[in-house]
């Protein structure tokens, strides 16, 4: 899973760090080991439970590497009850980059896994194939198109090829609920705790999208106003930002767009330069300049 993260640090412990990211628990990852003991009895619970969230961490070491090399700061990696997060702090640049972010943790839980069963098959080690059946399982969950998984992402991501960010989230967001629901489902009939429990889980942070994706559409609204102005027409290299109604709100200067260079636009909005040559929705639309601008300066 894969979450933008403006939260705080409280009850969260940092254990250490792996490959330069600092590795988290949350207060509700010792809750989930307790629940373990007591309801599957002692101690090989927890040993399945930290096998299973060792997989997780590799799941989410994969993610931040990736997003790393595609220059997206992710400032850690952490686990809680319903698995790990590695928490970014920007926007990927675009869409494209934003699916092979979300398809780095899958495609490392499918690598576990074919080497799980691989070696399981070869050796005889029950352990191994139970390493491989972990790593499928995070692999085939997290590759649901429910929104904030990783699955959910790729189709967020997929779909603002034909519509602004906020609707698209919206769009996605209703997809989570199907599953929501069908989570709440599946766990009454078969009395599966932990989907009882996520499906309302799931619920609230298709919520969280929904206002995540507006506050930012909203923020870059705001931030356009502090690009310096430049003449739309000069050497047509500029990134022209028309937020909807912009300057009727501000109601000072020339009624006339607010034009900055990328290089002003990712230093200043990470979601104007994710979304460059597509329509925020409510948040305005930006239009993208000629190619090569970007090492104009500000
Ligand atoms: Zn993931």
């Amino acid at each position: 899973m894969l979450l933008p993260m403006f939260g705080s640090s409280l009850g969260r412990w940092r254990i250490g760090s792996l490959l330069g990211f600092p590795v988290e628990i949350s207060w509700s990852f010792l809750l989930l080991l307790a629940v373990a003991m007591l309801a599957f009895g002692g101690m090989t619970a927890v040993f399945v439970t930290l096998l299973a969230f060792g997989s997780v961490l590799l799941h989410e070491l994969g993610h931040a590497v990736v997003a790393r090399t595609l220059g997206v700061r992710v400032s850690s990696i952490e686990l809680g009850f319903f698995g790990g997060a590695a928490k970014m702090v920007e926007l990927p640049r675009s869409a494209n980059h934003e699916i092979a972010i979300a398809i780095a943790g899958p495609a490392v839980s499918l690598m576990l896994s074919g080497l799980g069963f691989g070696l399981g098959a070869v050796t005889g080690v029950a352990l191994l194939s139970l390493i491989g059946w972990i790593n499928l399982v995070i692999a085939g969950f997290n590759l649901l198109p429910a929104l904030p998984m990783d699955g959910g992402r790729i189709l967020r991501a997929l779909l603002t090829r034909r519509m602004d960010y906020v609707r698209a989230t919206d769009s996605a967001v209703k997809v989570a609920r199907v599953f929501a629901i069908g989570f709440a489902v599946v766990g009454l009939f078969f009395s599966a705790f932990q989907l009882l429990v996520l499906a309302p889980v799931l619920w609230m942070m298709g919520t969280q999208e929904r206002w995540m994706a507006r506050a930012l559409a909203e923020r870059y609204i705001r931030t356009a106003g502090g690009y310096a102005q430049r003449s739309a027409g000069r050497g047509g290299a500029e990134v022209e930002v028309l937020p909807r109604g912009a300057w009727e709100v501000r109601g000072r200067g020339p009624r006339r767009p607010v034009v900055a260079s990328p290089v002003h636009l990712e230093r200043r909005s990470g979601l104007a330069a994710s979304y460059r040559g597509r329509s925020l929705g409510r948040g305005g639309r930006v239009v993208a300049g000629r190619a090569g601008a970007a090492d104009r300066g500000p």
